[in-house]
């Protein structure tokens, strides 16, 4: 008998203030791009579901997306709000160098608040957003440099615009399979 599981997941996305978190949320979620959004007080949720399959078994996901404000007065706040979380995107601009330079804050922010002593065992996925603005076309080399210089672990980074929806799809469709495979359900 064809049985779909059912799963639910809590996944942040954190990054430095105007990246462009809540624009890739509400995009993804509800379809389309707004030009502007109010900047994020604290932390906002929306849901999304979607269903896919691994190894002929079909999954039907709900993801809670978790938008944590950036500004760093939220600091404490914020470690609450990302407890419970079973996977992370680290957004960066790729117009914008500092925003890149900071990745690994988060990434400490993250490991603490989750607790996490094998970065291996975290589902994480970094996000250069804004794709489809002028960027320095060495920066994509310089950030894959960056991480395993920094980190044992290959950590994925792919490429979005929260404009277009470049890349949405598909890097919710990464992250809710390295949760699902991270859950460890037969
Ligand atoms: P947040 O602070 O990380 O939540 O960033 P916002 O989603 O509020 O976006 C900050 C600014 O960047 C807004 O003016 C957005 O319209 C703009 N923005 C966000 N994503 C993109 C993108 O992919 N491309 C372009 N061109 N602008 C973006
Ligand atoms: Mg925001």
């Amino acid at each position: 008998m064809e049985m779909t599981e059912k799963l639910k997941f809590k996944l942040c996305i954190l990054g430095d203030a105007s990246v462009g978190k809540t624009s890739l949320i509400h995009h993804y979620c509800e379809g389309y791009f707004r030009e502007s959004y109010l900047s994020t007080i604290g932390v906002a949720f929306l849901t999304k579901t979607l269903d896919m399959t691994i190894n002929n078994r079909d999954f039907n996901v709900t993801l809670q997306l978790w938008d944590i404000g950036g500004q760093s007065i939220f600091q404490k706040i914020r470690a609450n709000y990302l407890k419970g979380s079973q996977g992370a995107f680290i957004l960066f601009d790729v117009s914008n160098k500092n925003t890149l330079m900071h990745i690994d804050d988060w990434i400490v922010e993250l490991t603490r608040a989750l607790n996490v002593k094998d970065m291996s065992k975290l589902p994480l996925v970094v996000i250069g957003n804004k794709i489809d603005l002028d960027f320095d076309s060495r920066l994509k080399k310089r950030a894959a440099e960056f991480l395993k210089k920094q980190y044992k672990i290959e950590i994925p980074i792919t490429y979005t615009s929260a404009k277009t929806g470049k890349g949405m799809n598909e890097v919710f469709e990464l992250i809710t399979k390295l949760m699902i495979k991270n859950t460890n359900i037969r």
